[in-house]
């Protein structure tokens, strides 16, 4: 059924007896499918376009007939409702198939330890260790098991763990045919990692009246919440002449974009900021004495604030254009808004998931994310979306890791989703 031919320190009759949602995110790692931000073609890599004919066929193998990919490597599926529930509203379920440019993502060199606890050597002979004065979460898992990577990549449970979940979600309703469900859509997006995850995607193609994306951390997590956000770009205007003879004649930009800088609050940045708290961040500089181009983030979950950081740029470079001579422009653009905007208009869709994991027994840890999420974009444009966990961690990086127990839990509630979708009537109160 799966291809593959990497046991990792299991062996193949290891490898047989874990859990067949463990056992297919597993053989999901062996597909390199990191997105490129710089590439401009969708998908962002080629490796996508192999990794989603591997899925079609992957939704296939566990009964679904009608798998859609693509040409932009978009793979979608659905399941039609049990006969007497056509009426109840179509549910969704995303995962994103690309693993983040910022670590190398092949070949994943996995391995499932029965983790006693402390440190963790993740290869001996290159001294990488997972430590957990870094990763203190890591701790909470000791007596459970855990796949890791041999720290040389990352693992790719962001998001592949969401992917194996969604499959093994469809093959239970599939299997149980005695169990109601209203219609299910299924859906796998190249190029989240880049931003562009939802470029082409097709919501009344998809079919479903609302969703869920698979694409948390630790178990128990979800998502209603992401950040406003916006981008500016500040152009400096210099005037470069001859140092020997630039008395009272030279505007250097460079000394324009360190004053740009120091007028904004020192506090207010990722660095030293967490929770609801916002910032402004500088993430690029580029030029000389005769301009300077400036890229800054703009992140804050409150909408009122984040007005009013936009004001603040604004207010900035009309001081410094009375200062230096009307030589700074700036542009200022949304990139998103806050998840919560939307959901706030579709409470129901987050209250169906609360009771998901209440009546699972999963503790809840609603958080709000700093970061955007598929689900804001898809939400924005008229897909309320809110995010669920999968039970990976420490993502983007060679120390990410998953908790089996996570991923297995995750999947209870995706099957107890499902099965509620059966008792909605109305996404409206
Ligand atoms: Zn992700």
């Amino acid at each position: 059924m799966l291809k593959h031919n990497y046991y990792g320190n299991l062996g193949e009759e290891g490898f047989s007896k874990l859990p067949l949602v463990l056992q297919r995110f597993l053989s999901y790692t062996q597909y390199n499918t990191t997105s490129d931000p710089k590439s401009t073609t969708a998908p962002s890599t080629p490796f996508q376009v192999e990794y989603a004919k591997m899925l079609k066929e992957e939704l296939e193998s566990v009964g679904l007939t009608d798998v859609v990919v693509t040409d932009k490597a978009v793979v979608m599926a659905t399941l039609p409702a049990t006969p007497g529930y056509e009426e109840c509203p179509a549910m969704g379920f995303i995962a994103h198939m690309d693993t983040s440019p910022e670590a190398s993502g092949d070949p994943v060199r996995w391995q499932v330890l029965d983790y006693q606890g402390g440190d963790i050597v993740l290869n001996p002979e290159k001294n990488i260790v997972l430590t957990l004065d870094r990763f203190p979460n890591v701790g909470k898992y000791a007596g459970e098991k855990l796949v890791v990577t041999d720290g040389t990549t990352l693992l790719g449970a962001d998001d592949k763990a969401g992917i194996a979940i969604i499959v093994e979600t469809a093959r239970y309703f599939i299997e149980h045919p005695e169990v109601p469900h209203a219609k299910l859509c299924f859906a796998i997006t190249p190029d989240e990692e880049v931003g562009r995850g939802t470029e082409n995607f097709d919501i009344p193609a998809f079919g479903a009246d609302y969703a869920y994306t698979f694409d948390g951390d630790e178990l128990g997590g979800f998502e209603t919440e992401t950040f406003n956000a916006a981008m500016v770009n500040v152009h400096f205007e210099g005037l470069n002449t001859h140092p020997g003879s630039a008395k009272n004649k030279m505007i250097n930009a460079i000394r324009m974009a360190m004053d740009f800088i120091d007028r904004f609050p020192a506090e207010s940045v990722p660095e030293k900021t967490e929770d609801h708290e916002g910032f402004f961040h500088p993430i690029g500089i580029n030029g000389a004495v005769r301009g300077v181009d400036i890229r800054m983030l703009i992140r804050d979950h409150d909408n009122a604030k984040f007005e009013d950081r936009m004001q603040y740029v604004r207010k900035v470079v009309e001081e410094m254009n009375r200062v230096w001579g009307n030589r700074v422009t700036a542009d200022i653009r949304v990139q998103y808004h806050n998840l919560k905007n939307y959901l706030d208009n579709h409470p129901v869709v987050c209250d169906i998931a609360r009771e998901a994991y209440r009546r699972l027994g999963i503790e809840l840890h609603e958080k709000p994310v700093r970061g955007g999420t598929d689900g804001a974009r898809l939400s924005a444009m008229g897909l309320p979306t809110p995010n669920l966990c999968t039970g990976g961690m420490n993502y983007h990086g060679i120390f990410e890791c998953l908790s089996v127990t996570g991923i297995e839990r995750s999947l209870e509630l995706g099957i107890e989703l499902g099965k509620m979708s059966a008792e909605v009537k109305s996404l409206s109160k």
